[in-house]
Order: structure tokens, then C-alpha cells, then sequence
């Protein structure tokens, strides 16, 4: 699908919501809606065809914008974008903005409002929640190709780093190796700051890569991902230094089979609480649920949390095209952790693993 198609997806919904424009700020979105990857930029685009979409960015982009933004009418402004594109929104005499107060801050939100002339400021800003980062949420085969690209570079990196999985080296070093790798590979970098936790760190499921070094007997987490073409890999894998105890094996066929039956109940039509409750249930079975603290899994895409959520109570239904990922764990604290996350496609009926890794117990 080419920027004009998402363009046209994101002015219907806006007619629905009742505004004439939308006043895109999140910058994701205006990537998303016109291929402008610069830091400073907001996108007005307005419902009635009458007005062309416009991007508003600073004299650092004017090349940059010319390059990359397609369809779109390009403004330079010496300020914020979000300030320019309110000032040039209200000149347009649009009279009625959608904007995103998930991703606008208070201040932000003020400062747009100070833009405006007096008398236009009540109600010129309605909030329509993430209507674009929703949209977002399926992809077309463009993204989809992008995708499948990152994650299979993901497991790429994740298939040669066991050489730096030696008793004794820094968890730093283990991730400094992730990331080297992948930035030599063409990653722009990493899509969050890597986890590798290692012994009873491996309890803790957001341990970043710290000083510690690796034991001679324990679990390595490693989650971590890379961008690719603006899209994000998202994986975790945890494998064994030195022979494991049978409480260490139990917990990790557990927490594999639970894996396997998320990804399993991945399809079109399923809500994302049942896709969590497939992976849980296996947990609740083994009476480890009890440690199996976060959620299922999140979408992912341009941004390495988007929605769907696959968390309990969601009632958000899976649609071919979105990209989701499948993390189950269990966290016994002061002992040891276990995590294993794919990505994975909704396809039209049922689901493909992008990152094929093996994740089968590894014992190093
Ligand atoms: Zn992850
Ligand atoms: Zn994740």
C-alpha cells in the first residue's frame, strides 16, 4: 500500500470522527502517512480534498523532506512543527482538529493552542485518541517484507553469538557483540536497549545488560531486537551456562510449551485475552503462573510497542497483517528466569513464525 493509500485510510476515519483535519505529531505516524523520517515534524492532513496534506519540518530537513516525503505539500518553519502545523492549520480555515492525546503532552497540547488565534481556541483541538497509530497496527506487504527482514536478522544475530556466552564475560560484552553485529549488518540500531540477564539477574524480566559477568552455571535472557528500514525485531531466547538442575529444566519445557501454545492460538478473529490466556493457562497448569508477571505479547512495527496488546481482558480481535509477538515467562526472584519470545505474523489463517531460531533447551 503507498503513502496515498494510508493517507485516504486515515482521512476516512477522520471523517467518522467528525474533524476536518487530523494534526499528526507522533512521529512514527508522519513516517507511516508520507515516508518523512526527520525529528522535528508534524502533518496536517486535511479531510476535504480541496487542501493537500502538508508536512511541516525546519530548515535542517528542507532536503531531507524533499527526498523522502511523497504527496505531500512541504513547509519550513524556524519552530517547533507541532506549532507551525497548528498556525498553518488555523490560516487554512480548518476549524476542527483531530489530535492524539496518547502521544501529545500537556505542555505540547498548550503550546498548539497558543498558536491559534484567540477566538479559535475553544474546541479547535479534539481529542480522537491513536487513530493513526491504530491504522498502523496491520501492515501491508511492504511493511511485512521489512519485517520479515529485521526479525530474520534478529535471528541471525542471535544464531552467532554463542561464541560470547562464555563463563566469565560481561554482560555488557555480550550485548556490545549483539550490537556490533547488527549495526555492521545494516541495523540503524537497536530497537530498546538490550537485555541480557544472566544467573539470578535472569529473575529480574527487564534486566538490561549490566557489569555482571556471566556464571559458570545459570541462565542467559537475552531479548533484544534491531531496525531495519525504520522496523523493529523483537525476540528473546534464554539458554543454560553449565549443567542445569531438573527445578531449572522443568521450569523451561514449561515456559517453551506455554510459548508453543500461544503462537498456536494465533489467528485471525481471536482477541488478544484469549491469545494470552492459551500461553497462561499452560503456566497455570504447572502452578507457575503465579510468576508469570507482564503480558502475552505486544504489536510491533515501526515502534517496538504498538497494539494489539495480548494481555488479559483484551477483547481486540487479531486481523491478518498484524505482527505480534508471543513472550511468555516465569521469574522465580532471587533464583532464576525464564523468557522465550517470537514475532509473529497473523496470516489470513493462522500464523507464521518470523523469527525461527531454534528454542529448544540450549546448554552451553
Ligand atoms: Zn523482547
Ligand atoms: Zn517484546
Amino acid at each position: 500500500m503507498s503513502e496515498t493509500a494510508r493517507r485516504q485510510q486515515a482521512i476516512a476515519a477522520a471523517a467518522k470522527a467528525g474533524v476536518d483535519a487530523l494534526v499528526i505529531t507522533h512521529l512514527p505516524d508522519v513516517r507511516w502517512l508520507c515516508g518523512f523520517t526527520g525529528s522535528n515534524a508534524a502533518l496536517v492532513l486535511p479531510v476535504s480534498s480541496r487542501l493537500r496534506p502538508v508536512l511541516v519540518t525546519d530548515g535542517r530537513y528542507t532536503a531531507q523532506a524533499k527526498s523522502e516525503a511523497r504527496g505531500v505539500k512541504v513547509v519550513i518553519a524556524p519552530k517547533a512543527a507541532a506549532i507551525a502545523a497548528s498556525e498553518w492549520a488555523a490560516k487554512s480555515r480548518l476549524r476542527r482538529c483531530g489530535f492524539d492525546e496518547g502521544n501529545t503532552t500537556v505542555a505540547a497540547l498548550k503550546q498548539m493552542q497558543a498558536a491559534l488565534p484567540g477566538k479559535l481556541r475553544r474546541g479547535f483541538f479534539a481529542p480522537i485518541g491513536s487513530l493513526v497509530s491504530t491504522l498502523r497496527w496491520v501492515k501491508d506487504k511492504q511493511e511485512i517484507s521489512r519485517m520479515r527482514a529485521a526479525a530474520a536478522l534478529g535471528c541471525r544475530l542471535f544464531d552467532t553469538i554463542f561464541d560470547h556466552i562464555v563463563p566469565g564475560a560481561s554482560e555488557a560484552e555480550v550485548s556490545l557483540a549483539l550490537e556490533y553485529n547488527a549495526r555492521v549488518a545494516g541495523a540503524t540500531e537497536m530497537s530498546f536497549p538490550s537485555i541480557v540477564a544472566s544467573g539470578p539477574r535472569s529473575a529480574l524480566p527487564h534486566g538490561r545488560a549490566s557489569s555482571a559477568r556471566l556464571p559458570r552455571r545459570g541462565f542467559v535472557t537475552l531479548d533484544f531486537g534491531v531496525v531495519l528500514d525504520g522496523y523493529c525485531s523483537d525476540m528473546t531466547r534464554t539458554v543454560h551456562l553449565g549443567r542445569a538442575s531438573a527445578e531449572e529444566r522443568r521450569v523451561y519445557e514449561a515456559v517453551l510449551e506455554a510459548q508453543e501454545a500461544g503462537v498456536a492460538a494465533v489467528r485471525p478473529g481471536i482477541s488478544g485475552g484469549d491469545v494470552d490466556e492459551a500461553a497462561r493457562s499452560v503456566l497455570r497448569r504447572a502452578r507457575l503462573d503465579k510468576w508469570f508477571t507482564h503480558s502475552t505479547g505486544h504489536g510491533v512495527g515501526l515502534e517496538i510497542h504498538e497494539g494489539p496488546r495480548l494481555a488479559a481482558g483484551q477483547t481486540q480481535k487479531l486481523e491478518p497483517g498484524m505482527v505480534v509477538t508471543i513472550e511468555p515467562g516465569v521469574y522465580l526472584p532471587g533464583k532464576f528466569g525464564v523468557r522465550i519470545e517470537d514475532m509473529v505474523l497473523v496470516t489470513q489463517t493462522g500464523a507464521e513464525i518470523l523469527t525461527p531460531s531454534t528454542r529448544a533447551w540450549i546448554e552451553l
